[in-house]
């Protein structure tokens, strides 16, 4: 297996920017945002103790439970915390809650990098399934419908199907209807669906509503979500799931944590503790994903118009960081001038030629001819003081 493209991009932008390489980073999604100083704090107070706090419960610690629990029911998803399940962030949970299901897998086409290679790590077959336009992160009901129908029909069910809600690598919001037609297909085939909704919280479209798919179908969903985007804390690998109500989310919790009891044993202690207090949501931290909301808006925003100007085709900005634009209209230019024919190609050529670090649409399952980069806004914010500013900037 190779190393998932988003961190081989960063290590090559690293490398080059060590090098002496004027690389523009737009690679590479991280929150691009500091630490607010109380979670230092936070942390700093729960290291100081003089003791590790030991491995801890496998599934996490039960302040932390209880505090994801309660952000789950102040966004209408009422939640115990013996459904909640902590782990060293998102992605090994959402590996624990794969391994745990049986049958194919089902992705929306394009979708994060990580879901179709957990899928390959753990010998699953994978149907990639186009999303609607403008509605990254799920799968076209239909399109899903008939997939699920002819894998049953070929006697290889699918067994699951993700969403990414908002979605990355599009930076939209999938609507509410197609969410209850999604939902609708799941019980029809009897599928799990897992709701990545780890940019929850960055949805600055102030028109799109939020609807999780639990909130449809409570028995047969999963949600996972965690700090390192919304409080840029992807170094600190914390996150949390929240299992289905009921039979099945009892299955797959037990499920998970033996995985995790084999595999990570628990998060860090110190930094579970700080995170039980970011879960209950007090104002200044609050205050500064709104902050946050904001600069990415504008950001991505202005960074999608100066593409649209130029001829791309790109959705604007609804959550997050990301774009997705399709270069389709250079294709004749590109082809004769650069002999590029592929995203994959193109992403080379901006790196190599340009020193423009971006992810092709192929590393997300789009196929290659389709000319479409994944392009991160975040890390355009700058360093120390420079990302402080930008924060509170109004422009
Ligand atoms: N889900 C999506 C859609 C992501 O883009 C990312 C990070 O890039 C993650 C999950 C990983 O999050 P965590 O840091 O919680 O493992």
């Amino acid at each position: 297996m190779a190393v998932s493209a988003t961190l081989a991009i960063n290590q090559l932008t690293a490398e080059r920017l060590a090098a002496g390489r004027p690389v523009l980073p737009l690679g590479f999604g991280e929150a691009g945002l500091p630490v607010h100083p109380d979670l230092v704090a936070a942390l700093r107070v729960a290291a100081a103790s003089g003791s590790s706090g030991g491995y801890g419960p496998v599934t996490g610690l039960p302040a932390l439970r209880e505090a994801a629990a309660g952000y789950w029911r102040r966004r209408c998803l009422p939640t115990t915390a013996g459904q909640v399940i902590a782990g060293p962030g998102s992605k090994p949970l959402l590996y624990a809650v794969l391994r745990a299901s049986v049958g194919g897998v089902a992705l929306p086409r394009p979708s994060w990098v990580t879901y179709a290679a957990q899928a390959q790590l753990l010998g699953r077959e994978v149907h990639h399934v186009p999303t609607l336009d403008g509605q990254g992160g799920v799968p076209d009901p239909d399109l899903l419908d008939a997939a699920a129908a002819s894998a049953s029909a070929a006697g290889r069910p699918i067994g699951l199907v993700v969403l990414t809600l908002p979605d990355n690598p599009t930076g939209t919001l999938a609507g509410s209807g197609t969410i209850r037609s999604v939902a609708d297909v799941a019980r029809r085939h009897d599928l799990l669906i897992v709701s990545d909704e780890i940019y929850r919280d960055l949805v600055h479209d102030p028109v799109r509503e939020f609807l999780s798919p639990a909130e449809l179908a409570p028995e047969r969903t999963v949600v996972t979500t965690g700090l390192s985007k919304n409080l840029a804390l992807g170094g600190w690998r914390i996150g949390v799931a929240r299992m289905p109500e009921g039979p099945l989310g009892d299955r797959l919790g037990a499920e998970v944590a033996a995985v995790a009891s084999e595999v990570w044993s628990s998060p860090a202690n110190p930094v579970q503790q700080a995170a039980a207090w970011a879960f209950e949501e007090p104002e200044q931290l609050t205050e500064r994903i709104a902050a946050s909301r904001s600069l990415h808006a504008r950001v991505a925003g202005a960074v999608a118009d100066r593409f649209a100007a130029a001829g791309a085709s790109v959705h604007p900005p609804t959550a997050a960081f990301y774009l997705y634009p399709d270069f389709s209209a250079y294709a004749d230019l590109l082809a004769e001038r650069w002999s590029v024919r592929t995203g994959t190609e193109l992403a080379n050529l901006l790196l190599d030629s340009f020193d423009v670090a971006t992810l092709p649409g192929a590393a997300f399952g789009d196929p290659d001819e389709r000319l479409s980069l994944r392009i991160a806004t975040s890390m355009l914010y700058g360093e120390g003081e420079q990302r402080e500013k930008a924060l509170t900037a109004a422009d």
